[in-house]
């Protein structure tokens, strides 16, 4: 077996944790307490590469293997995670649909511009009632002559109504099949198109600096070219785009984690209480022991997954628990980083304040802790 990564690999993750300490780091504390997405900082991680990143060069995509892209997000999230948000959401679920199942129409049309990062696209799935539970939207497509007439809304969709975004992918019924089921398929609805209206959403504890909207479809008429592969195949284009997607999270969870423990190594041995670094005192030397063993384990979790994806093979199981590992592992590690920071972690001009809330999301988007463990038992025989 052979651990090591590439030259072009270890170039990428030097050069992304560079940028993100230059440009990222020194803006994110104040972009989360705004509550402000930055389309400053949008234009430089575009600039650096950061958008269509596993899509061919046919569609100016950089044309890298997905453990790429992963990386660069674990880099980004090492520093801030709305920032690594709009990356992961701009990549894995803005542009992986139209990548993958977009005519050759559809690809041209948007591709070039999302993969320069000059738009941005929202992956519509999750609504008011239909959250893990996707199967059940409400959302309706009706073909009426050469149009789709959408009505419905979705809710929390990050990249949905910022001032780039293009347009959104939404699951919505077309039909009925014949055993009873509604028949799902997805659909790309372009900003500005009439009937649709993107509202972005304020208060989240987490992620901050990232947009997140509620979508509004109100007898929009679009193309009925706009269709995204064949009908009725929706469904199961969003479950494959989010096994992709969960690696994705998976990388927030690691780079989160390796940032928490960093900042909580570095605190360790600068604090001094009763005449000695807190990190000589054993109970907080073990809490940094068994963070870096978890974020051992999470990065070799994550990384097989991008392996098996990058090699073609089977990833669903390994990509539920690369999600939930990672995300999990975070969860510690800042819990370990704030105690270890004392009275200070919990205060806002700490990085690490920020890293304890930001984590919260990665155990419930893209499907929460509990749907990974139903995913997991479902493929490994126990459900
Ligand atoms: C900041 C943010 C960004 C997001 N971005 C997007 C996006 O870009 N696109 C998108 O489509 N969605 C997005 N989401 C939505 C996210 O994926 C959902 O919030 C998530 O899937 C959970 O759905 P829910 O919030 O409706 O919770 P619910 O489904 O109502 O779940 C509530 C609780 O019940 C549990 N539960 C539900 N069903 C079961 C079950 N069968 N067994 C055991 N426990 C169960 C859940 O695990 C959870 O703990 C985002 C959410 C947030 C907060």
């Amino acid at each position: 077996m052979d651990y090591s990564l590439s030259m072009e690999q270890e170039i990428l993750r030097n050069s992304v944790r560079q940028f993100a300490e230059k440009e990222i780091k020194p803006v994110a504390r104040e972009l989360d307490e705004k509550e402000m997405f930055s389309y400053e900082t949008m234009k430089k991680m575009a600039e650096l590469g950061l958008f269509g990143m596993f899509v061919s060069e046919k569609y100016d995509g950089q044309a890298m293997d997905y453990l790429s892209y992963i990386i660069a997000t674990e880099e980004i999230a090492r520093v801030d995670g709305s920032h690594a948000a709009t990356v992961a959401a701009g990549n894995s679920l803005g542009i992986g649909p139209i990548y993958y199942y977009g005519s050759d129409v559809q690809k041209e049309r948007y591709l070039p511009k999302l993969c320069a990062g000059e738009t941005l696209w929202g992956f519509g799935l999750t609504e008011p009632n239909a959250g893990s539970d996707a199967g059940n939207t409400q959302t309706t497509a009706e073909l009426k002559g050469d149009e789709w007439v959408i009505n419905g809304s979705k809710i929390f969709i990050t990249n949905g109504s910022t001032r780039i975004t293009a347009g959104v992918t939404a699951l919505c019924r077309t039909g009925t099949r014949d055993d009873g089921r509604p028949e799902l398929s997805c659909i790309l609805i372009e900003s500005g198109t009439p009937g649709f209206e993107a509202r972005e959403m304020h208060g989240k504890m987490m992620w901050r600096a990232s947009n997140t909207s509620e979508l509004y479809f109100d007898d929009c008429h679009v193309p009925k070219e706009n269709i995204l592969g064949p009908r009725g195949n929706g469904f199961y284009q969003m479950m494959e785009t989010l096994d992709g997607g969960r690696l994705s999270i998976g990388a927030m969870g690691l780079g989160g984690a390796q940032g928490c423990f960093e900042m909580a190594l570095k605190y360790a041995k600068e604090r001094v209480q009763f005449g000695k670094p807190i990190s000589n005192f054993q109970v907080n030397a073990f809490k940094l022991a068994d963070m870096s063993l978890e974020i051992e384990c999470a990065r070799l979790i994550l990384y097989k997954a991008c392996w098996l994806r990058d090699n073609d093979k089977p990833f669903t199981k390994e990509a539920a628990m690369a999600k939930l590992y990672c995300s999990e592992v975070m969860y510690r590690c800042a819990n370990h980083a704030v105690q270890i920071h004392g009275g200070y972690g919990l205060m806002k001009e700490y990085d690490i304040e920020r890293f304890y809330r930001d984590q919260k999301l990665l155990e419930i988007g893209e499907g929460t802790s509990e749907v990974q463990r139903i995913v997991i038992a479902r493929l490994i025989g126990g459900l």
